[in-house]
């Protein structure tokens, strides 16, 4: 068997694998990345980026149907699906082209081919072996499927939604998260008529429960149906149709159904447990330095549990590099990475929920939900929301919450709010531009300190 090796060999060029690959570099590592499609993922082939030019055109869309408004006469002539996929797939091969030419210019040597670890240092490719001093599993995420259901024809996951030639008329998305809710907002915008069935009480579970009323109520708008609390039973489909049977006794029809019930790890015969690598329910079990149960085997991404976000896989590639070269970087605060929803209207959050803040500090947690009704900029826009802040008995801002368009720009302050510890009064002194969407940040730090402007206290 040929062999080559390197400092750091990783398997996976998805957002975790390169960044550690290029973190690595910088780090005057070698470094051998190990990919069997394309360098950059899912989120730069089937995730983040695609969906957010669709996003994109969904939002043109709407400005147009909804231009009179605003005192602009435009004729909405319809989507020209075949023209928005070509817009999506310029954006990404511009992008792919960038980071391959990024990749090259550090001096990573990419093998294309399948991976398998076959022991502590080594990984195998297409017959040869490729040792290093340290791995790095980065091996991703697929769309997972429920018992009983299988994709194929009318019933597909967001890997196929993304390149269907045609807008369906109607629609029935499963489950209400983030791919769910961000695909119901597309093909709503493209003319189609939705259903999102999920299994939880609301949508978009995981965040607050304020956030979520907001948004259903936005949808609601919108025409967008969502049953929620309801599960499948049964899913069929022939030629013509496909049938979805809930618990409720309810039967939907549609053209489409979109299983989106969230993403399992590609952790599966690729030697990791054969190598002594511990998996749990499918995710590779690490230590706050994202080390495995193997020594100089690390694992970022997708395949540890937690959020399954590019960005978080971005800090743990970065992490993991410099771990490797000796540096002792501090570990990542999950909490403190931001989350954004790419809907019309939009979610963004970071921090603790409600509450997840009262069972961590009590009831003297402060709230305030301040309402973008009361907001310029917003008004301007025409988009309805609020920016929740969820404050700790010190005064701490420790969870921060967001809905609305463009609500995902006001992330970066949330979050230094939310990672710097900041003191809510403290930063009630801040002076926000006017008018801007920002100011509802800064008016909700103003109404939790006992001081609002514009609105009643
Ligand atoms: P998710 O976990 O966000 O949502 C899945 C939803 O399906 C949940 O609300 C769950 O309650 C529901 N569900 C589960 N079983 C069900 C059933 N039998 N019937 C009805 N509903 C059911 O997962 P997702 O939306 O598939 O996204 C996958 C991952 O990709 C997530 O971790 C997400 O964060 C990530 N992602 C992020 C973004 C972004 O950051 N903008 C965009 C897309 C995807």
């Amino acid at each position: 068997m040929s062999t080559r090796s390197a400092d750091v060999v990783i398997l996976g060029g998805g957002s975790g694998g390169y960044a550690a690959a290029i973190r690595s570099a910088e780090l005057g590592r070698s470094v051998i990345l190990i990919e069997e499609n394309e360098l950059g993922g899912t989120c730069l082939h089937q995730g983040c980026i695609p969906t957010k030019a669709l996003l994109h055109s969904a939002e043109v869309a709407d400005s147009a149907r909804t231009a009179s408004q605003f005192g602009v006469d435009v004729t909405f002539g319809g989507v020209d699906l075949e023209k928005v996929l070509s817009y999506k797939n310029t954006i990404v091969t511009r992008l792919h082209k960038g980071l391959q030419g990024l990749v090259d210019a550090y001096g990573i040597t990419v093998v294309n081919g399948r991976g398998r670890l076959v022991g502590p240092n080594g990984v195998e490719v297409d017959g040869e072996l490729i040792t290093g001093g340290a791995v790095v599993l980065a091996t991703g995420s697929s769309p997972k499927t429920l018992p009983g259901i299988s994709i194929g024809g009318r019933v597909v996951t967001s890997d196929q939604a993304l390149v269907l030639p045609s807008v369906p008329e109607k629609a029935i998305i499963l489950g209400g998260g983030v791919i769910g809710v961000e695909f119901a907002s597309v093909w709503s915008s493209f003319g189609a008529s939705v259903t999102i069935v999920e299994a939880m009480p609301r949508l978009v579970p995981n965040e607050d429960e304020t956030i979520s009323k907001y948004l259903e109520r936005a949808f609601r708008r919108r025409k967008i149906t969502a049953k929620t609390g309801v599960r499948v039973t049964e899913v069929t489909q022939d030629e013509n149709a496909v049938s979805v049977t809930l618990d409720s006794g309810d039967v939907l029809d549609a053209d489409v159904v979109l299983v989106a019930v969230g993403r399992g790890p590609n952790t599966a015969s690729m030697g990791y447990e054969e190598t002594g690598v511990m998996l749990d329910k499918g995710f590779v079990v690490t230590s706050d330095r994202l080390r495995t149960t193997v020594p100089n085997v690390f694992a970022v991404g997708d395949i540890v549990p937690g959020l399954q976000l590019a960005h978080r896989g971005f800090q743990q590639g970065i992490f993991v590099a410099e771990e490797i070269a000796g540096q002792r970087p501090d570990p990542i605060d999950e909490t403190g990475i931001p989350r954004v929803t790419y809907s019309h209207p939009e979610v963004a959050s970071v921090g603790l929920t409600e509450t997840a803040a009262r069972e961590k500090f009590g009831d003297k947690v402060e709230t305030v939900t301040y309402d973008l009704a009361g907001n310029g900029k917003s008004q301007i826009l025409k988009t309805s929301g609020a920016v929740k802040l969820v404050v700790a008995p010190t005064g701490v801002v420790v969870g921060v919450h967001m809905v609305g368009d463009r609500v995902g720009e006001l992330i970066g302050e949330a979050q230094l709010l939310y990672n710097f510890q900041v003191d809510a009064a403290q930063a009630a002194k801040f002076v926000h531009a006017h008018p801007t969407q920002g100011e509802a940040l800064g008016e909700a730090l103003m109404a939790v300190s006992g001081k609002p402007l514009h609105v009643h206290g």
